[in-house]
């Protein structure tokens, strides 16, 4: 079907379907390139959302998850378990560096894991409050869509929001919000509205993804992991979108050296298959009594099969390494131009973690949103996806696959320098 045609059944049958513009229908993808249903060609810089930092299609994925598909495509892992399962456990236990001995348990998205991982700290602790942070974002299920910063458009039309959930300051400093101020705030959530003794866990992500980039320094992290262990709470860790290689490690916690008792994680974590985790200290994973976590399809055998193959290109394709080498070259393009354009400024990266901001004036740091959609509604008429985020809506960011060809990288980035030239 073309373009014209799928927009007409969106329009008609999808929830929402006629709120958002007609857009192009992905066919087929490879690598870091979508071809559309009219067979126009897109460089993909948005990888699903942070979800394919292999690329698109890895053929030691596709073949896995093509084997499991030979053997067994469901048989629910509390009715039968299988092999992919425990592997996937074994594995990840192994790679993420939360406090001790490290058990897993598998959902299917994101939001599932940071509910699966509020209900662990629940349960363990045996309190209900938790601490989130402004610009942090956890997922659209009813108790993430409270934890998230942003409340427009996630909490807006599903009121009212559950009452166990307190929010403080993320340390920005380009935008005047120090570390100093962001502990103090959160002190002042814990002691005033929380209370120390009613909270399970403060939950963050080491760099903020929708919330625009930002990466925590070290010492707020270490900070918090102190606070946490002084008051009894459980520091839980959300690495969905920075997870993966995404920032040249692993996860970007590593990049801190602290030990969180719970992390989160799902996108790039099986190419695209859909599943997630919550890894976490053995004594907390097994807080709650049995059959409490999970649901029919956590886990899935095809979910594994591509999650076990994903972290097989992890260690046989240098991947930390190409995630390193590409944020080196995305942040000599970008500095290019913050120097040349005076709406370009706040250039920043972790790896390959890479984002700007536009602003209407660098001196007062002025957020432009307007200024950061029309680059990436320019961008997508010249066939190349560019994604903007940011608790101010003027973050570029950039979350193309690490695997992205050199030939095709560069001809996304003059793209968007065409683009920034047409905004002058
Ligand atoms: N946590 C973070 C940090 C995320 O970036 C996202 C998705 N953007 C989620 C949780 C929710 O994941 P999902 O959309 O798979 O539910």
């Amino acid at each position: 079907m073309s373009n014209a045609e799928l927009n007409e059944l969106k329009r008609k049958y999808v929830a929402n379907g006629a709120a958002s513009p007609a857009t192009a229908f992905a066919d087929h993808a490879e690598n870091a390139e979508i071809w559309d249903a009219d067979g126009n060609r897109f460089i993909d810089f948005a990888g699903g959302i942070g979800v394919l930092n292999i690329g698109h299609r890895h053929p030691k994925v596709v073949a896995a998850v093509k084997a499991q598909l030979d053997k067994a495509m469901h048989t629910c892992q509390t009715v039968m378990p299988y092999e992919g399962y425990v592997r996937v456990a074994e594995r990840l236990s192994h790679l993420v560096p939360v406090r001790g001995h490290a058990k897993v348990m598998l959902a299917n998205s994101g939001a599932e894991a940071l509910e699966n991982a509020v209900k662990i700290a629940r349960a363990a602790t045996g309190r209900p409050n938790i601490i989130c942070f402004d610009g942090g974002y956890h997922g659209r299920t009813f108790f993430t869509m409270a934890m998230n910063g942003k409340v427009a458009p996630y909490q807006t039309d599903f009121g009212p929001m559950p009452g166990t959930v307190f929010r403080a300051p993320y340390p920005v400093d380009y935008h005047g919000i120090s570390e100093d101020e962001a502990i103090r705030g959160l002190m002042m959530a814990l002691k005033t509205d929380a209370g120390p003794s009613n909270t399970a866990a403060i939950i963050l992500e080491p760099v903020l993804g929708e919330g625009g980039f930002y990466p925590a320094p070290t010492t707020f992290l270490e900070r918090i992991r102190a606070i946490c262990d002084e008051l009894g709470i459980l520091m839980i860790i959300d690495e969905v979108q920075s997870g993966f290689g995404r920032t040249g490690k692993m996860f970007a916690i590593e990049h801190s050296g602290v030990e969180p008792d719970i992390m989160t994680m799902a996108k790039s974590m099986a190419d695209g298959m859909p599943i997630s985790a919550v890894v976490g200290t053995d004594r907390l994973m097994d807080a709650s009594g049995p059959n409490s976590l999970g649901g029919t399809y956590t886990g899935s055998p095809t979910a594994c099969a591509a999650a076990l193959a994903v972290m097989d290109v992890f260690e046989e394709e240098n991947i930390l390494e190409r995630s390193r080498a590409l944020g080196e070259k995305l942040s000599k393009r970008f500095n290019q131009w913050q120097a040349r354009y005076a709406f370009v400024d706040n250039v920043r990266h972790m790896g390959a973690m890479a984002a700007f901001e536009m602003v209407s004036d660098k001196n007062t740091r002025t957020p432009d949103a307007e200024l950061a959609g029309a680059l990436c509604r320019k961008a997508r008429e010249e066939g190349l996806i560019l994604l903007s985020c940011g608790m101010y809506g003027n973050t570029i960011r950039f979350l193309m696959p690490i695997t992205i060809e050199d030939d095709v990288l560069n001809e996304g980035l003059d793209i968007i320098e065409s683009c920034l030239e047409s905004l002058i």
